[in-house]
């Protein structure tokens, strides 16, 4: 086992490409290469020599620049095997328990659809590292374009097992609006106020609030909190199922 090193690269308008280093063999992965040219240059001005590319979902602000990349660096392309006809290039199809070798750094995959009906995430247990793509944000989680609210839910119940000092690193800077969805639903949530405080600060001098930890969501990411009692009461659903009020917070979310 190893330990990753990770770049975070800003594109488009709101979203992050990751790569990431495994210290031991120098192997690097981009995780969602939303484009070409950016990642390119990042990876050389690093000195850091891209071998794969890691994608989470067929959306194009995720392959976008997996043909090119792979054509400028002969890189290897690891994708959802329930999504093989939908990623530009893709060499290796996986799946739910699969393993991912980056050098001597090791994921796991989780199957998480919801968002799209193929949707994986890679967990780097070692390095405290979660590419999630577009199923978790931070304050938020994927829309339902795909999926149902129970696949959703059974999918975000994977990550709310994993240690929380897990890093995040989700696909999209969205966490500001994020946090004014989540005060609307769970507005006496002392973590929630402080964390949107912080967010607001890092936003107005143009940090990045990604990645979070999985600890600071379990605390305040009503997306995964639908088994908490005094959110399923704000939604009007005092002792229901958490599935239940979880599609009620998503509904409210898309009308938001
Ligand atoms: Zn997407
Ligand atoms: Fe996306």
């Amino acid at each position: 086992m190893s330990q990753l090193d990770i770049h975070q690269i800003p594109v488009l308008s709101d979203n992050y490409v990751y790569l990431a280093r495994d210290r031991a063999s120098g192997q690097t992965a981009v995780v969602d290469p939303a484009v070409v040219k950016p990642v390119l240059e990042a990876a050389e001005r690093l000195g850091w020599t891209i071998t794969h590319i890691l994608n989470t979902h067929h959306h194009g602000d995720h392959v976008g620049g997996n043909l090119e990349i792979k054509a400028a660096t002969g890189c290897t392309i690891i994708g959802p095997k329930a999504d093989r006809d939908r990623i530009p290039g893709i060499d290796v199809e996986v799946e739910e328990g699969d393993r991912v070798a980056l050098g001597e750094a090791m994921a796991e995959v989780f199957f998480v659809p919801g968002h799209t009906r193929g949707h994986i995430a890679y967990w780097f247990e070692e390095s405290a590292a979660l590419f999630c793509g577009d199923t978790l944000f931070a304050l938020g989680c994927g829309r339902l374009f795909e999926g149902t609210p129970q696949q959703m839910w059974s999918s975000l119940s994977k990550f709310r097992k994993l240690p929380e000092d897990t890093h995040v690193y989700c696909a999209h800077e969205y966490t500001q609006a994020n946090a004014r969805f989540a005060l609307s639903v769970e507005p006496e949530n002392q973590a929630l106020q402080d964390r949107s405080r912080a967010i607001d600060a890092a936003r107005a001098q143009d940090r990045p609030t990604v990645p979070s930890t999985l600890g600071e969501e379990l605390a305040t990411n009503p997306f995964l909190r639908a088994d908490q009692p005094g959110l399923a009461a704000n939604v009007g659903l005092a002792g229901s199922e958490p599935v239940a009020v979880f599609a009620e917070v998503r509904r409210r979310k898309d009308n938001f």
